[in-house]
């Protein structure tokens, strides 16, 4: 079959055919989490949809390199290079190492992102690994004269800059206005103009990160380490940049420009974004009460949730939305997203009871270059998922009776659905339960021990032992203590 992906790259703000710098070998990085607090919705677009691109390509026959960092080190409060580093404000709050947290919320991370079945990236370098390089390319950006060096700290400087280059590309932002634009902020009169951004930061006596330097003891700036790793595993030029969109800016504007500055060339020839989640129409934050953790939906545990939601459904959730388009959360979103998966997963159990005959009276014609065609178009899943719901109709013909298909359009429809659901979208069936289905367990088993302890009061030893025995065969481990018996489940 004939691919033609195209992608919408931001920067040129339309759609283009995706034609990889060096095929089959596809460079590819995205913007991962600041470790310092539980993975929450926000953090499931981003890596949902670019694991769907990661599938997606290496589908098509690419190998790809896929780099997602974790940002450890350097990325403050206020506007990225004011403020108190997130993950020593966390650290100090908790009186822990800031490698404690960073370790702590990375893991945290992954649980969550295996859940959500999304696939681990091929490299996910940390920032405070990549420090001699860092400055490295500081120092490169110094000798091409697009930095300046103020009281220890190094500052990208946006007027010399935008004299050859292009500085708010990216972002639409006119570079007229940011440099007259003066804002008083703490440590501001270290900067030429208030739109500059730190490159290196002398640290102040109570930071704790700090590493030595030709400036100052100190750390780097954040939108630093993304050029710094991105260029160093993926080359000078590389296929594909994403994140999300609000990280267009300053982030990623600072990198394009960090780039330019440093090898005097972009290095990104697609920039992809996805768009944001809202809560009930509104912003997720923590001030707002609305701040919703993955663990808290897996559960079920958040006040505004009716109910646990299962890493798949909010997987579903997000996929049944274009990634460049809004996704407002609701109980009632999310119910709905079950409901339609769950007749997906039904559908696929349904092709294997499915007995063939001998003319195919459904229309399944053409469903894999349709479902082809829109991942082709700028990776389009709601409409694939719309036609798996159409074909799921056609397959409840057959099973009432009322339609019928051969055995080589079984196989293909049967092969369609696990392509595109299981390999592309990423979908699984649910092997964990949901935090209702969770309680609903814990209930049986205490069920079982209550029986159990019936029986031994009664001395109905055989149905005593035939309790535990079976128990233990299914890998329960179970220990009498005075006050019942405690019991887990190794699995
Ligand atoms: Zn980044």
């Amino acid at each position: 079959m004939k691919h033609q992906l195209t992608i919408y790259n931001t920067l040129k703000r339309k759609k283009e055919l995706f034609i990889p710098i060096n095929s089959p070998h596809v460079g590819m990085y995205v913007c991962g989490p600041t470790v310092y607090g539980d993975p929450h919705l926000g953090h499931a677009r981003p890596a949902i949809t670019f694991d769907v691109l990661f599938r997606y390509l290496r589908f098509l026959g690419y190998k790809v390199r896929y780099v997602r960092n974790i940002t450890d080190v350097g990325h403050l409060e206020h506007d990225a290079d004011e403020g108190e580093d997130k993950i020593e404000k966390k650290a100090r709050l908790e009186q822990l190492e800031p490698m404690e947290i960073v370790q702590y919320y990375t893991l945290r991370y992954h649980t969550a992102m295996d859940a959500l079945n999304v696939l681990p990236p091929s490299i996910e370098p940390r920032a405070s690994g990549h420090i001699i390089e860092q400055e490295n390319f500081v120092k490169k950006i110094l000798d091409n004269g697009f930095a300046y060096i103020s009281n220890g700290s190094v500052y990208f400087d946006i007027e010399a800059y935008s004299k050859k280059h292009n500085y708010g590309e990216l972002s639409g932002r006119n570079v007229e206005d940011l440099l007259s634009t003066t804002r008083e902020l703490d440590g501001q009169a270290e900067k030429h103009h208030s739109c500059d951004f730190a490159l290196w930061k002398k640290a102040s006596p109570e930071h704790i990160m700090h590493w030595p330097s030709p400036w100052s003891e100190g750390f780097p700036g954040w939108h630093l380490e993304c050029s710094t790793m991105g260029t160093k595993y993926l080359g000078e030029e590389f296929d594909i940049h994403g994140g999300g969109m609000d990280l267009l800016f300053p982030h990623h504007e600072c990198e394009i420009a960090q780039s330019v500055a440093a090898l005097g060339h972009e290095t990104v020839h697609y920039w992809m974004h996805n768009n944001m989640i809202t809560i009930n129409g509104t912003k997720m934050g923590k001030s707002l009460g609305n701040f919703i953790t993955l663990e808290e939906f897996f559960k079920g545990s958040h006040k505004m949730l009716t109910q646990a939601y299962a890493p798949m459904t909010i997987r579903f959730f997000i996929l049944q939305a274009h990634y460049r388009s809004t996704v407002d959360f609701s109980n009632e979103a999310l119910q709905a997203s079950e409901k339609g998966l769950a007749r997906l997963m039904e559908a696929v159990a349904n092709l294997n009871r499915i007995v063939s005959g001998d003319k195919t009276t459904v229309d399944i014609k053409d469903l894999r270059t349709k479902c082809t065609e829109a991942m082709d178009d700028d990776l389009n899943t709601p409409i694939v998922i719309s036609y798996l719901f159409d074909a799921t109709r056609g397959i409840n013909n057959i099973l009432a009776g009322t339609a019928s298909i051969t055995k080589e359009d079984l196989d293909e429809l049967k092969s369609v659905f696990h392509t595109f659901m299981f390999d592309i979208m990423g979908l699984k069936e649910e092997a964990t339960t949901t935090g209702n289905d969770e309680k609903t367990f814990d209930k049986v088993v205490d069920l079982l021990l209550e029986l159990r302890k019936d029986a031994k009061t009664n001395k109905d030893w055989t149905t005593a032992d035939k309790i535990r025995n079976e128990m233990t065969e299914m890998g329960f481990e179970l220990k009498d203590t005075k006050d019942g018996t405690d019991w887990k489940l190794n699995k």
